[in-house]
Parts: structure tokens; sequence; C-alpha cells
């Protein structure tokens, strides 16, 4: 059991101001204590942010933020292994992918660290007397909101383009993974260079804390990730004060598999991206496989077999091959999302519980797949954000998009053929923010994510990303007499 401070304003708080408990999915046992925050905590943290921005270098030296995020770059990949056990302990995925998230955002901060020094603008000869120049700014304040899925992920994948953008910001975690977010942010907080006041921490919940912030009108931005309802509010809430935001919500993404596909290529990578990856929990999850129809019986037996005897356990058991459900909200919703498909479809394998473990304290549900889905149910349009599975087949590529396309979601996608005119007619036709031919959730610092439809607004990571943080002023120079 661990218990955190937490930095704001340039100050360690402690949890005598109220606290709340993280409890390990996996054994039911509280890991961690955080502090839980209130509005003194957040208001002081906007005037400290404020003035930093006014009195320290952050926002116009690059290279004095270039320098930070190197600094820091470096601390977190001295710091991985104990990093990621916490993030297992936290959050119940296995400890090679906490691993990999952690690791991974040495090369996400580096790549930010440079782009910071390219920041730049444009000029226009607008008349024989008349210049126009264009200078690209931070937008000031950001506040970053992040989920508990892939909370160091997607947390970083905000901050370091807005740091490098010359912006302050104010994190806000999840609550169920706020313990390993703080000491990833404490790595942050102690390089050498960083003013005070330009990170600060606040934990607490998202009804309280988050909300505060949305609503703040010190706060010019908001970059989001996490539910669709959740998202829709804060864009309600935030328009009072009218801030910029930035949403990175939810999917149902298709898994379009061809006939003539590599076919013990395909499962595999179908198994990895929606059951033993964050057991199904990660956003872009191909939640609907749409298979031609000459495969169909072919791929329900090839995706029966590949689950059957996967070892479902604590993600720090190194035998596990699934970990738990994160929250014991998300495995009562997952649960009651398969009681719905029992009623309703055809359950092809899973939908029972694991064996061997105690169902009142550990979140642990088997891959389940249906076939003969309604799809306009649930099952079928909404995110069930677990190991659940939906198959359906389609006769020609128009029909293929036509029901990749049929939700309210466009967050990701995938195509497996092995024919290229297919693969392209087929990307071209998904209203998605990424398509994936013969692969499946790959993930670059130089590569814009973000989504179509309801799944978002704005772009992160890669260049687009970086931009997201900042806005243009033009200044113009008329010299006419
Ligand atoms: P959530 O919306 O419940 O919470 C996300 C964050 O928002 C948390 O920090 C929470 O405390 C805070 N929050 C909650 N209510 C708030 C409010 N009214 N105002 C301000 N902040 C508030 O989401 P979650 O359950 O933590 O995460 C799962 C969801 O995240 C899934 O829907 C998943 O698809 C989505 N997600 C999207 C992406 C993406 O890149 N598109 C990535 C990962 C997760």
């Amino acid at each position: 059991m661990k218990e955190y401070e937490v930095f704001v304003a340039g100050e360690w708080v402690d949890t005598t101001v109220g606290f709340s408990s993280i409890v390990d999915p996996a054994t039911g046992n509280e890991v961690s204590k955080v502090p839980a925050l209130t509005a003194k905590h957040v208001d002081a943290a906007v005037q400290a942010a404020q003035q930093a921005l006014v009195e320290s270098r952050w926002s116009t030296d690059a290279a004095l933020r270039a320098d930070v995020m190197l600094r820091w770059a470096n601390q977190v990949a001295s710091n991985v292994d104990t990093l990621a056990e916490r993030l297992t302990l936290e959050n119940g995925k296995l400890l090679g992918e906490a691993k990999f998230e952690i690791g991974h955002q040495v090369n996400v901060i580096r790549f930010n660290a440079g782009l910071a020094r390219t920041v730049s603008g444009r000029s226009h000869s607008l008349g024989p007397d008349v210049m126009g120049v264009v200078v690209r700014e931070p937008m000031g304040v950001v506040a970053v909101i992040s989920p508990w899925n892939w909370p160091i992920t997607l947390m970083v994948r905000d901050l370091a383009p807005a740091l490098a953008a010359g912006n302050a910001v104010l994190c806000k975690p999840a609550s169920q993974t706020a313990g390993v977010s703080v000491e990833f942010l404490k790595l942050l907080v102690e390089c050498e260079g960083l003013p005070k006041g330009i990170v600060s921490m606040l934990t607490g919940s998202g009804r309280k804390v988050g909300q505060l912030m949305v609503e703040h009108p010190g706060i010019d931005m908001i970059a989001f990730t996490g539910d669709g309802s959740t998202g829709k509010q804060i864009s309600r809430d935030a328009a009072d004060t009218v801030k910029k935001i930035a949403l990175e919500l939810g999917g149902k993404s298709p898994f379009v598999l061809c006939a003539d596909a590599d076919m013990e290529k395909a499962i595999a990578t179908l198994v990895r991206a929606i059951f033993t990856t964050t057991s199904g929990q990660i956003c872009t999850a191909p939640s609907r496989l749409l298979v031609e129809a000459s495969a169909m019986q072919d791929v329900c037996q090839r995706l029966s077999q590949a689950i059957a005897g996967l070892k479902i356990g604590s993600g720090l058991d190194p035998e596990s091959q699934m970990g738990a459900i994160t929250t014991r909200d998300q495995y009562e919703k997952v649960l009651s999302f398969i009681d719905r498909g029992k009623k309703e479809a055809t359950l092809v394998a899973g939908g029972e519980p694991v064996e061997g473990v105690d169902h009142d304290v550990c979140n642990f549900i088997a891959p389940t797949i249906f076939t003969d889905v309604d799809p306009k149910s649930p099952l079928m349009q909404e995110e069930i954000f677990g190991p659940v599975l939906t198959v359906q087949p389609f006769e020609t590529d128009e029909e293929a998009i036509k029901l990749a396309n049929d939700t309210p979601f466009g967050l990701a996608s995938a195509v497996f053929t092995q024919n290229l005119d297919r693969a392209w007619r087929l990307s071209r036709g998904i209203k998605a923010g990424t398509v994936w031919v013969n692969t499946y959730n790959r993930f670059y610092a130089e590569t814009e994510v973000g989504g179509y439809k309801e799944s978002g607004i704005g772009r992160m990571a890669g260049f687009e990303g970086l931009n997201e943080f900042t806005q243009t002023k033009h200044i113009n120079f008329d010299s006419t007499v």
C-alpha cells in the first residue's frame, strides 16, 4: 500500500486533505491512496500556471522546453520497471503490456522535445509596404483529463505536445490509476529547469475536480480522453467559457477480414487486439469482426481454438495471457452486455465466469464471441469496453463498407486482405481516423490519431498533435504613408 503526495502550484499536498483509495482488480486489495483535492487546489494551480507563463521563459524559450523534456524522458527510461509494476497493480493489465506502455513514453517525449524547436509561423508580403506575420503561440493553461485504461500513454499523448508547444499543463488523471500517474509526473516536476507552476497534478473525482477544471475561466483548453457521454458533457460545460476542446472518445471498431487474407496472422492479430490487450479495454479494440461470408465458418472455428485455454489471471503472474477488468463497475457493465447477448444472439465462445477465482473481489471475464447479432442491437452499436467480439458476414466490399460505417463511432479499423486494390478501396470507404492494413494497434509518435463522427474532435500525436495545442496570431505591419 503506497500513499501519494501530489504537486500543486509548486507545493506537495498530502492525503490529509482527504483521499481516494485504489484497489488491485486481481485481488481486491487496497494498493494506493491519493489525495482528493478541492476547488481551492484547482484555483491555486490555475493561478500558479498563469503566473508562470508570464514570469518564466517557458512559453518563449523552445530550447529550454526541449532540454527539460529530454531530462524527463531519461528519468522515465531509468524507472520503467518500478512504474510498470504500479501500473499493473492499479489497472490489472499484464506486466509486459505495462512495461511497453511506460517504455514507449520515452520515445513519445523525445519526439515532442524535438518538435518543440520546430514551432514556427510564416510571413506574407501583402503589398509594397505591408507585411503580415503569422505567429504560432501556445494556448495558455491546458487541462489534460485522462482515463484509466492506458493511463500513462493517454496522459503523455496530450501532456508532451502541450508542453512542447509552450503551455502550462494541469493534469487530472483517472482516479482508478492515479497513483502510477502521480509517480510518473513526479519525474517531470522534479526536472531541473521546469518553472514552478508550469505543471500541477490535480487528483480527485471527475465530477468534482474534473468539472471544476472544465468550468474554470482561467483554463484556456481542455484535452480530454474518455467516455463519449463524459466528452459530450464536457463540451457543454466548456461552452460557457468558450474553451477550445480536443476530445478522444470511444469506439466500436470494425475488423474487415477478406477470405483471401493470411488467416493465421489475421486471427492472431485479432485475438491480441480484442482479448489479450488490456482485456479489450482499449478504445481502438476491434469489437466488430466483419468476415467475408465464404470464410465465416472457418474463421469462427479458428477463433474458438485460439482462445481456448488462454490463461486469465493476475497481470503480475508471468504465466497470465490476459489480465483483469480494471474496475468493478466496468466488470458489471461487460457482464450485462454478455447476458443480453445470450438472450438475443448466438454464443460461440466464452460467456461464462473464469473458473478458480473469487468473483466477489476479482474482475476476470473470459473472451466471449457472439454471432447472429441484430446490427441495431446495443451489442453492435455501443462500446462494451471488454473482451467481447461480435462476428458478422458480408458478401461484397460495398456491404463491408456499409456495415463498417454502421455505428455512431469512427475511431479505428482494420482491413485484412492480400489484394492491394481491395485494401485501398476498403480503406478509403471506411470512416475512421485510422485504418490498419494487415496489422492492428500500431501507434507511432509521428502519426496522428483521432476520431471521425462521435469518436472525437481534433487529432493527437504527430505534427497535428502539437498544432492542436497552439493558436495563430496575425501581426500586421503597414508602413504605407
Ligand atoms: P471517463 O469518461 O469516465 O473518465 C475519463 C476522465 O474524465 C477521468 O479522469 C474522469 O475522472 C474524468 N471525468 C469524469 N467525469 C468528468 C466531468 N464531468 N468533467 C470532467 N472530467 C470528468 O472514461 P473512463 O471510464 O476513464 O475511460 C474509458 C473510456 O475512455 C472509454 O469510452 C474509451 O473508449 C475511452 N478512451 C478513448 C481513447 C481515445 O483515444 N479515443 C483512448 C482510451 C480510452
